[in-house]
């Protein structure tokens, strides 16, 4: 299977060159030329297997320049003991008679992320082989909090990769924060920008896109590549949870084959529910997708009414890995939609670059209402969710997640839709101690990780036990640059 660029369909490469550069050159977004199609009996022949199987049995229907059995190996150390606390990997949680949640967030750094960024490391160093590549990758991020632990987590250690990762200044958690400044790991570095989540990702897709600092890396024996959502290796091991939800939910008879379910996903940059949406598109009984927004409605607004604006105010949040602007993975979806029409995507592209705005044609209108509903819950909606589940089902819950169950609710009361329905939990709630806690109802005593215990005093929750590793660490980084600065900063690094 090849891949190309939704700019550009005569740019075609095998996968693991499309996970090695992670985007395509002239902008676009690698994308599989054909969506794979499942059937009954593959569905059937992983309802008891194992995750990690199911894992090595979805990837190798788009990573066809690798064996089963290599995924297989990368599944096992991926998902294994030592990186998940559940040998479920991903377990789902029934919350009522026609809601599951599907945790997320058993992994190394206790949110979603490492879902993928666990595997992407291995895909990236089996391409650097399979491409004969001998220059040492550099893995550059923007994070708007839990992708750049993540990846730095994932890469640490990593033969022939560096990996730099940029986060706003004010738009992490203490704990997130926490987490990235005491990384371990020779080839990592971090640094915090003053600006919020959106400049960080434009200055690194400046960096991504200038060939002059290219060409001094190339000389330096670097080449740059991304473990944010816009490489595919991000993408593809997001859509092993939602097949292997579902066949959790016919091995636990839940549902019964071919019975459809909906998918609730609070959503930031458009990967997580981009890849339910494939899972879609490969023949998973799938209804609606709703994709739930904090404040940051513009997803919302887009999904009813074809326009995308940015051109409105950011707010920080307590959801703050959904305090996004520009969802960059929006644009496989349009490409999809569009019948793989690179130029009306190239136009789209355009015009937000332009004037932050553009409106989709009628047939992606069309197609956006019917496989999407889009809605978005404010900070009260946010804290009343995590209270709401607390007490009602003595379940907790963390900010984002709370966005999920509060859109899903709205979306039932407007629709009366009571199909079976699964909505993503994307972080543990320790990851937000002070806003679970408020929401609850108590006063957080102190900040940052402090608040480890206080939480866990109040709700009995096991703390994650690499969060509670984190009292004790000693900072590694303090590094702080303006917008402009980051360039410097990556020249720096890969001295
Ligand atoms: C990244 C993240 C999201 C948003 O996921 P996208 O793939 O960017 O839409 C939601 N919740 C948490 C906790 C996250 O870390």
């Amino acid at each position: 299977m090849k891949y190309y660029s939704t700019r550009d369909t005569s740019v075609r490469m095998e996968s693991a060159e499309a996970v090695k550069m992670g985007l395509s050159r002239d902008g676009g977004l690698l994308t599989p030329e054909a969506i794979p199609q499942i059937d009954q009996a593959f569905l059937e022949s992983l309802v008891h297997a194992r995750y990690q199987e199911r894992a090595a049995k979805v990837m190798a229907l788009y990573l066809t320049d690798y064996t089963e059995e290599e995924l297989l190996t990368f599944a096992e150390n991926a998902y294994g003991p030592e990186k998940f606390d559940t040998p479920a990997v991903a377990p789902l949680r029934k919350v009522d008679g026609n809601t599951h949640c599907l945790e997320l967030w058993h992994g190394p750094t206790s949110a979603f992320k490492d879902m993928a960024l666990q595997m992407l490391p291995q895909l990236l160093s089996a391409a650097l082989r399979k491409t004969g590549e001998d220059k040492t990758a550099c893995i550059l991020v923007a994070t708007s909090g839990d992708t750049g632990k993540a990846a730095m987590e994932g890469f640490a250690d990593v033969p022939q990769t560096k990996i730099m990762v940029f986060y706003p200044k004010d738009g992490v958690s203490a704990v997130q924060e926490a987490q990235m400044v005491t990384q371990e790991g020779a080839n990592v570095g971090v640094c915090a920008v003053v600006g919020n989540f959106d400049d960080a990702q434009a200055g690194v897709k400046r960096i991504f896109s200038d060939e002059t600092i290219r060409a001094t890396l190339a000389g330096r024996g670097y080449f740059l590549s991304s473990a944010n959502s816009i490489n595919w290796g991000r993408i593809l091991p997001q859509v092993v949870y939602y097949i292997s939800a579902y066949c959790d939910l016919l091995r636990d008879g839940e549902i019964t084959m071919g019975q459809k379910v909906n998918f609730c996903v609070p959503t930031g940059n458009f990967g997580d529910i981009l890849a339910a949406y494939y899972a879609k598109r490969m023949g998973l009984p799938v209804g609606k997708l709703i994709c739930a927004s904090n404040r940051n409605d513009v997803l919302t607004d887009f999904l009813r009414t074809g326009v995308y604006d940015r051109n409105r105010p950011f707010h920080n949040t307590m959801s703050p890995s959904m305090d996004i602007l520009v969802s960059s993975n929006l644009e496989r979806l349009l490409f999809d939609l569009s019948g793989e029409n690179a130029q009306e995507i190239r136009g789209y592209m355009a015009q937000l670059a332009e004037s932050g705005r553009y409106e989709v044609s009628d047939a992606v209108k069309a197609a956006l209402t019917e496989q999407y509903w889009g809605g978005c819950c404010g900070e009260e909606g946010t804290a009343a969710a995590i209270a709401r589940y607390y007490r009602d089902y003595g379940y907790l819950i963390d900010t984002h997640t709370a966005v999920a169950a509060d859109v899903l609710a709205q979306y039932r009361a407007a629709t009366g839709d009571d199909a079976v329905t699964v909505f993503a939990s994307t972080a543990s709630p320790y990851k937000f101690c002070n806003h679970v806690l408020s929401a609850i109802g108590e006063t957080p005593a102190g900040d940052g990780v402090e608040l480890l215990d206080q939480l866990h005093e109040v709700t009995g929750v096991a703390i994650p036990r690499r969060l509670a590793a984190l009292k004790g660490k000693m900072r590694r980084f303090d590094l702080t640059c303006e917008k402009p600065g980051m360039d410097g900063v990556v020249l720096d690094f890969l001295k």
